[in-house]
């Protein structure tokens, strides 16, 4: 990953992950589909302009903005789940007042900003087109684009000196990013879901084991010392697990679909058994297959290698500080390799296709990073995943 050393003029890093360009294809896609958040300040500054008045003409029975209660952040108003403010794919903000007076958000995309005690991690959104497509210029050149952005912006994940990996056991940050170096080795050789088992294993044992510390922070020493004596037998993955696993990601597959606008009820039962769905995400009604059909298929070495790109650039841009502790954000990514098999084939299905293309994976990965780290509808249900496990496996180990 590179470091930009040459430029830095503030007082925090930026780093930008390697391999990666990006250049506007103006396809209008991250201005669709989700409300585009806007805070007050930067709303004050256009609501007098004539550029607004001529907009209220243009839609004078759409709200231009929402505000919530607190009222210092709203939404923009849309238009058939277009942003108000699109007109032919481009910003109108943007093309009548500057790129400066666009919302935070929109001026962040398709980059993903977290702030931690090194530095500004500025990973990339896999929602982007061009982010799919990797073409354009190398990421790192936006460097002075973000510093412009971060003197007014506010990333909105913040990771402190103490990361809490679930709720009752937190590490120092040298201790997190020990974890994360050693979950990004396990996802090289035995691959992810394998990987994160692996390491919910060890942080369930740091639990059991480093109970006494109390409330303190788990120190890299502190770690090694406690996962080195005494050892505890590993986590068994028993046979009712991948039968749980199957039914709860059939669970959560059926509610975004539900959410992504059909209104079929038996998604779930036909996800987990097969049949025919009819789904906006696929623009059609397809047969699929039963989900274990479908997660034990044959993957080419070039799309898991795609996908294993995708999980090592998750975990580089610190998605598990993005969940409420890191144990969440494990078990989602736990679960990544169903869905990404699950949606590859639907679209394989879809588009009525003999074999796998590579548009099918950049699609779907598009699709997890928008479900999973875009949206995150579905935080609540991995949390109390992770929770259940934490309880069996404690009793279990004990
Ligand atoms: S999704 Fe990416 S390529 Fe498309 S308009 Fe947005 S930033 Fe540009």
């Amino acid at each position: 990953m590179e470091k930009d050393d040459k430029n830095i003029q503030e007082e925090k890093d930026i780093f930008f992950p390697e391999g990666y360009c990006h250049e506007c294809l103006q396809c209008g896609k991250c201005c669709r589909n989700w409300q585009i958040v806007i805070d007050k300040n930067k709303y004050q500054q256009l609501i007098n302009t004539p550029f607004i008045l001529k907009m209220k003409k243009k839609f004078p029975e759409s709200d231009m903005v929402k505000f919530y209660s607190d009222q210092e952040v709203g939404v923009l108003g849309e238009i058939n789940n277009n942003c108000i403010m699109l007109d032919d794919n481009l910003c109108m903000i943007h093309s009548e007042m500057g790129c400066d007076f666009k919302p935070d958000v929109c001026r962040k995309f398709p980059f993903v900003l977290t702030s931690t005690p090194d530095g500004i991690y500025a990973g990339v959104s896999y929602h982007c087109l061009s982010i799919q497509r990797n073409k354009g210029i190398r990421v790192s050149e936006y460097i002075q684009d973000i510093k412009k952005l971060l003197e007014t912006f506010k990333p909105k994940y913040q990771a402190d000196n103490i990361i809490k990996l679930t709720d009752n056991i937190s590490v120092t940050w040298e201790g997190y990013l020990f974890l994360e170096k050693q979950l990004t080795d396990w996802v090289d050789t035995t691959g992810v879901s394998d990987a994160t088992w692996k390491m919910m294993g060890m942080i369930i044992s740091l639990g059991i084991i480093g109970e006494n510390i109390g409330d303190k922070a788990i120190s890299v020493n502190e770690m090694e010392n406690l996962l080195s004596s005494p050892p505890l037998p590993p986590l068994k993955r028993e046979r009712w697990f991948h039968e749980y696993q199957f039914e709860y990601a059939s669970s959560i597959l059926s509610i975004l679909e539900l959410w992504a606008g059909s209104m079929e009820e038996r998604n779930a039962d036909i996800i987990l058994k097969g049949g025919s769905l009819q789904s906006d995400s696929f623009e059609k009604e397809i047969e699929i297959k039963p989900i274990e059909e479908y997660v034990k298929s044959h993957l080419q070495e070039e799309f898991q290698t795609e996908f294993d790109k995708y999980v090592k650039h998750l975990l580089w841009r610190k998605y598990l500080l993005t969940y409420d502790t890191v144990f969440t954000g494990l078990v989602t990514v736990n679960f990544l390799p169903i869905f990404f098999m699950w949606y590859a084939n639907a679209s394989l299905t879809a588009r009525d296709g003999r074999e796998m293309e590579m548009d099918d994976v950049k699609t779907t990965l598009g699709l997890l990073d928008l479900y999973f780290h875009h949206l995150r509808l579905l935080g609540r249900f991995f949390r109390r995943f992770g929770k259940g496990l934490i309880d069996q496996h404690e009793i279990l180990m004990r």
